[in-house]
């Protein structure tokens, strides 16, 4: 019997499986081997930084990648208007990061990586999970689950599926970079998405990529590759393709953090920025709340829970009314004319 299980190894299952209390008995599972990266621009914003720097995190260099990028170019499609503007994120290889996170986990907590959880049922009070590790299946008890399972969060799916929230496809090419001058691009058309894409350069790659409604994603992201081109970008061989689900949070109640011994954490409770994209450093935060409420041995983790992630549904809530700034096209056309926050 299990105090905790924590499905996710993920910034967001990561940062909580270190932070538990060496008390508990923790097993933390995860689909993903220490190979495979997820989806990302694997951008480090300054938040996620300040949480690393409140963590006393410094990170290794091998986990950062060239170039390292000061600002970011905004191709405006739909008003042809192209601005830069000031950013402080770190470029990094965002399977490395995820690695890092996972190697800094204490040794007293079970981790079972490759390993996937298909099943959660709930009987006198009692969880048990079922997993497949190393092809052998297994289900065991637990007292806490804990969803750091990402934007397509079977936990969440499980237990709290009335919570509705929008997940677009996000794709993305590698592509040889030819001759291009280092690149962090993000593109606004209408045309693609009501959401964005984006080029980055990373370690000799070209990265074109965006995030598209469901529909006609595959057909959305070959429109981008052409605009792109059109524009006078040219890449090399294609080296891999990657996509995956991603949560755009546009509602003011979309978040859910969970209750009666069923918790989320991240991406997995809708905490990301839906108009950046933005998620490791809720992951994050969200990670460290929790694992502080379990740890002092709160009753009531569920109302304490909520009340501490207010921070972060309200800082969600102002990113939603930022979003007519970035995607209305007549209103970001007057910001991007006038040039305010631009660098000239
Ligand atoms: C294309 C794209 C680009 C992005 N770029 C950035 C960026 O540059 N900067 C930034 O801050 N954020 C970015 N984000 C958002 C960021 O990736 C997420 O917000 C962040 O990864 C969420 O962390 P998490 O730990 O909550 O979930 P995840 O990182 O998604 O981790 C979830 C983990 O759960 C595992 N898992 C899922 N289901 C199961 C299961 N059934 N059993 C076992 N394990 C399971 C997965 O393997 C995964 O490791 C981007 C997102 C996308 C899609």
């Amino acid at each position: 019997m299990y105090d905790i299980a924590i499905i996710g190894l993920g910034p967001a299952g990561a940062t909580l499986a270190r932070l538990l209390d060496k008390k508990y008995k923790v097993i933390a599972i995860d689909k993903k081997n220490e190979k495979m990266g997820k989806c990302c621009g694997g951008l480090l914003s300054p938040d996620a930084q300040k949480i690393l720097a409140q963590f006393d995190i410094c990170l290794p260099k091998e986990v950062l990648v060239d170039p390292q990028i000061f600002s970011v170019k905004t191709i405006d499609l739909d008003n042809s208007i192209v601005r830069h503007y000031q950013r402080f994120y770190l470029n990094m290889n965002r399977a490395k990061f995820d690695n890092f996170l996972v190697s800094l986990i204490p040794s007293n907590v079970e981790i079972c990586s490759d390993s996937t959880c298909s099943k959660i049922e709930m009987e006198n009070g009692i969880y048990s999970f079922t997993f497949k590790s190393k092809g052998v299946e297994r289900t065991e008890k637990v007292r806490l689950i804990i969803g750091a399972d990402g934007a397509s969060s079977m936990v969440r799916k499980t237990f709290y599926k009335e919570k509705k929230i929008d997940r677009y496809v996000s794709i993305q090419e590698w592509y040889k970079d030819k001759t291009n001058p280092p690149h962090y691009s993000c593109i606004f058309d209408k045309e693609i998405t009501d959401s964005y894409c984006w080029t980055i350069s990373k370690d000799g790659y070209l990265i074109i990529g965006g995030a598209f409604p469901k529909r006609d994603s595959k057909k959305r992201f070959e429109i981008l590759k052409e605009k792109v081109k059109n524009s006078g970008v040219s890449f090399g061989e294609l080296v891999k393709q990657e996509s995956c689900l991603v949560s755009i949070n546009r509602g003011l109640f979309s978040t859910c953090s969970g209750k009666n011994g069923v918790y989320l954490i991240g991406e997995a409770a809708g905490m990301i920025s839906p108009s950046s994209l933005e998620g490791i450093s809720y992951s994050m935060e969200s990670a460290k709340i929790l694992a502080d409420i379990i740890n002092s041995g709160c009753n009531s983790i569920e109302n304490k829970y909520r009340f501490m992630t207010l921070g972060i549904r309200i800082r969600l809530i102002l990113k939603i009314l930022k979003m007519p700034f970035m995607y209305n096209k007549y209103i970001r056309k007057l910001i991007m004319k006038c040039g305010i926050g631009a660098v000239r």
